[in-house]
């Protein structure tokens, strides 16, 4: 799908193509929120975005879930230096919502390795919720074993670097209502 030539919000930064439109996203963003309204019929439900490249697609997402709800948000430093040697994720912001007995749905904004979610995952199984699923975007399906597959995407993405709808690169791009790919 070709880029629209006059997209303002793009000045002259090249993107390759149109991975996903926004008509898709909406869309299935909509069955999404069907989806995980259909899943949970009862109890305390906390939706999780992990920040930043979620933010976007939370608020979305969470306008089309039918049932009420709570949303809360995390950081965690997930490449790099910041990942501590035991192994363990840290969380930047820890959320201050109480997570035990309420179902937590995290919402992640893409899956590649799945490092980043299991690592999550663990961390906050400690704080006895009722269940933990996750809702991603965009799955790359890199990995072929994840301990916690994600029960709810979005699509299946591309092996290429992506960006919009939250994605980022070097903090551009988070504002396009589509999903890039970058040259
Ligand atoms: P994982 O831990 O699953 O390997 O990495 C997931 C994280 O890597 C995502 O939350 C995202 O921050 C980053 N990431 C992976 N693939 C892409 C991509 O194609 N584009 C962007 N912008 N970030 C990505
Ligand atoms: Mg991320």
């Amino acid at each position: 799908m070709n880029v629209p030539l006059a997209d303002p919000r793009l000045l002259g930064r090249q993107v390759k193509r149109i991975a996903i439109s926004e008509e898709e996203i909406q869309e299935r963003v909509r069955e999404l929120g069907q989806a995980i309204t259909d899943s949970y019929p009862d109890g305390e439900l906390l939706v999780l975005g992990l920040l930043k490249g979620s933010f976007i697609f939370v608020s979305d997402l969470v306008r089309s879930v039918m049932r009420p709800l709570q949303v809360d948000f995390l950081v965690v430093s997930s490449y790099g230096s910041d990942v501590v040697s035991s192994g363990l994720v840290r969380l930047v912001y820890d959320p201050e919502t109480t997570l035990e007995g309420k179902h937590i749905l995290l919402v992640e904004d893409i899956v590649d390795s799945g490092r980043t979610l299991s690592r999550v995952i663990d961390v906050l199984q400690e704080r006895q919720p009722k269940s933990i699923e996750v809702c991603a975007l965009l799955d790359k399906h890199v990995s072929t074993f994840l301990p916690h597959p994600p029960k709810f995407v979005g699509f299946n993405a591309p092996n290429e670097f992506l960006v919009g709808y939250g994605l980022d690169h070097a903090e551009n791009f988070r504002h396009l209502p589509y999903v890039a790919s970058l040259q």
